[in-house]
């Protein structure tokens, strides 16, 4: 096979050029960090489990509307999306405290919020993706008046399909962070969730046990983190299956 150019290759994604203009191959490494790289570890089949779930949550949010760089599932590790122009902005939607929202206003950890709460984080791993204000990001030109406002209300689309679509199978959505990107089309621009959206980018309490099932179980060492995803994807009818029989669970590696 021929070999493909690399574009990017990131803690847990690469990025190759794609087949046609304007797209690219998304491949999901089994690779998880935290900590800003500081803790990392193989998990055995977690690239597999997001790139499931994320075109899992990415094909919903394209059905109602909601615009995503996903185009297709290529195979077990790779899916093909749209090229687009990355915002460098991680936006966090919160509707529980944790984190380090619950660090820095020294909420208790769980505590509903008012209202969901928006934060925007500027992407530099050097800088551990410091938050900023909409002050920084209209004066330093991440992102227009106008980004900042769509922004928003994707965010918020995004965050009542999902919160929905986990309490329907008894998770729920304390937190999630985005990516979001530009598509040029003709004269006009539109916005577009990028990146993944998978348990490595959300916080998933159990409902009725509080049990995590996202990447907090590997930030604070709290189990095997391949059960914690399978898990999610059981729940949402998402397990890959091999010869028509579920496969065997991810594995720590390392
Ligand atoms: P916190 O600010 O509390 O650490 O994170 C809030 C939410 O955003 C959590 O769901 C967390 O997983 C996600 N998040 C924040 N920064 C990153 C990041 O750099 N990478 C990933 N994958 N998720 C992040």
């Amino acid at each position: 096979m021929a070999r493909r150019r690399l574009i990017y290759e990131g803690k847990a994604k690469i990025l190759y050029e794609g087949p046609e203009p304007d797209t690219l191959i998304q491949y999901f490494k089994d690779d998880a960090t935290a900590f800003n790289a500081e803790k990392k570890a193989t998990i055995d089949g977690k690239g597999v489990l997001n790139n499931r779930l994320s075109e899992h949550f990415m094909t919903g949010l394209n059905s109602i509307g909601v615009p995503t760089h996903f185009i297709k599932r290529l195979n077990m590790r790779e899916q093909l999306i749209r090229s687009v122009e990355m915002i460098p902005l991680e936006v966090i939607v919160r509707n529980f405290a944790a984190g380090t929202l619950s660090k820095r206003l020294g909420l208790p950890e769980g505590q509903q919020m008012p209202r969901p709460i928006i934060e925007f984080c500027y992407k530099d791993d050097s800088l551990g993706d410091p938050l900023v204000t909409e002050e920084h990001i209209a004066a330093f030109g991440w992102a227009s008046q106008q980004d900042l406002d769509d922004m928003i209300a994707l965010s918020l689309r995004v965050n009542d399909f999902l919160s929905g679509m986990f309490l329907g199978v008894g998770i729920r959505l304390v937190d999630f962070k985005i990516e979001i990107g530009r598509v040029i089309e003709g004269d006009f621009q539109r916005l577009v969730i990028a990146d993944e959206i998978s348990p490595d980018s959300c916080r998933l309490w159990d409902i009725e046990t509080g049990r995590k099932l996202d990447k907090d179980v590997f930030r604070q060492d709290l189990g095997d983190l391949g059960d914690a995803y399978t898990e999610v994807a059981k729940r949402l009818g998402v397990m890959p299956r091999t010869n028509g029989k579920p496969a065997a669970g991810p594995k720590l590696v390392n």
